[in-house]
C-alpha cells in the first residue's frame, strides 16, 4: 500500500512539473546598463528600453534592473546577474572591462544594442574585438528603416519570425572583417539587398551587413538596432528582443 502510494504521489509529482512548464518558468536575473549623458538618440532608445524590458520582466517572471552606475560593472556585482545588457554604451575603465571579460569566460550572458558594439580600434580592447567577431567600419545616415532577413528562422531567438521584415528607423552599421567570415559566428538578421544605397549624407553602398549575431563560444548576442526612439514600434523585431533575452536567461 505504501510503495503503491509512493508511486502515486511520484506520478503526481511529474504531472505538476509538466503542467508548470518545469524549465520554461526558471527565472533569472538581468542587470542593464546605460548612460545619460551620450548622444540624444542613444540616450532616447535606452528611456523607452527600460519600461519596456520591464513589463517583459513582469510579463516572462524574471527580474530586470537598470543603472547608470558602470562601476556596478563589477565581480561583486555580476555575480547576482544571469544576463547583462548594453542599451547604450560600452564600459571605459580596464577594471570594468576585466570584470566584464571575466563573467563572460565564465558563463555570464550579454545582450549588447547599437552602439555597444562600436570599436574603432582593436588595440583598444582586444577580448572584446574576438568577442564580438569584428569591428565597427562605417554606418549608415539619417537613421531611416530597412528590411532585415531572417538567416535562421529555426534559431530560438528568431522562431516565431518572418523571413523578412521592415526593422524601423535606425543608424545602420557596417563591420569589417564580415562577422561572417568568423567560425564562431553566427549570424541571424543581415540587411537586406534591396536596402542598397542606405542612407543619404552617409551610405552603405551594398555588400554582406550583418545585424544581429551570437558568438558560439560565448552566451551573447549583438543586435545592431539602438539608434532613436522608434526602434521598439515593431512587432516582430520586438519578439526578437524578447526572444533573444529569454534565451540568453535559460529558456529556450
Ligand atoms: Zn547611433
Amino acid at each position: 500500500m505504501i510503495r503503491r502510494m509512493q508511486l502515486f504521489c511520484g506520478i503526481v509529482f511529474f504531472g505538476l512539473c509538466i503542467a508548470s512548464g518545469f524549465g520554461q518558468t526558471k527565472t533569472f536575473r538581468v542587470l542593464a546598463f546605460y548612460s545619460t549623458n551620450v548622444e540624444q538618440d542613444h540616450v532616447d532608445f535606452a528611456t523607452q528600453a527600460i519600461p519596456f524590458f520591464e513589463s517583459m520582466a513582469r510579463r516572462d517572471h524574471f527580474t530586470f534592473v537598470a543603472t547608470s552606475n558602470w562601476n556596478d560593472l563589477n565581480p561583486a556585482t555580476l555575480k547576482d546577474y544571469q544576463v547583462v545588457v548594453w542599451l547604450n554604451e560600452f564600459p571605459a575603465t580596464q577594471g570594468e572591462r576585466k570584470a566584464f571579460s571575466d563573467y563572460m569566460e565564465h558563463g555570464g550572458a550579454w545582450m549588447g544594442f547599437h552602439v555597444a558594439g562600436w570599436m574603432d580600434s582593436r588595440e583598444t580592447w582586444p577580448w572584446f574585438a574576438d568577442f564580438l567577431g569584428t569591428m565597427f567600419s562605417g554606418n549608415s545616415w539619417p537613421p531611416m528603416p530597412a528590411t532585415l532577413m531572417i538567416d535562421d528562422q529555426n534559431h530560438p531567438v528568431t522562431r516565431g519570425m518572418p523571413k523578412s521584415f521592415i526593422s524601423p528607423d535606425n543608424e545602420w552599421y557596417s563591420w569589417q572583417p564580415s562577422p561572417r567570415n568568423n567560425p564562431n559566428i553566427k549570424i541571424l538578421m543581415t540587411l537586406a539587398p534591396s536596402n542598397y544605397p542606405l542612407g543619404f549624407k552617409d551610405t552603405l553602398a551594398g555588400g554582406d551587413v550583418p545585424v544581429a549575431w551570437t558568438n558560439n563560444k560565448y552566451k551573447m548576442i549583438y543586435a545592431n538596432m539602438g539608434h532613436g526612439a522608434k526602434i521598439l514600434s515593431d512587432k516582430t523585431q520586438n519578439l526578437f528582443f524578447e526572444n533573444a533575452l529569454l534565451w540568453l536567461g535559460g529558456r529556450n
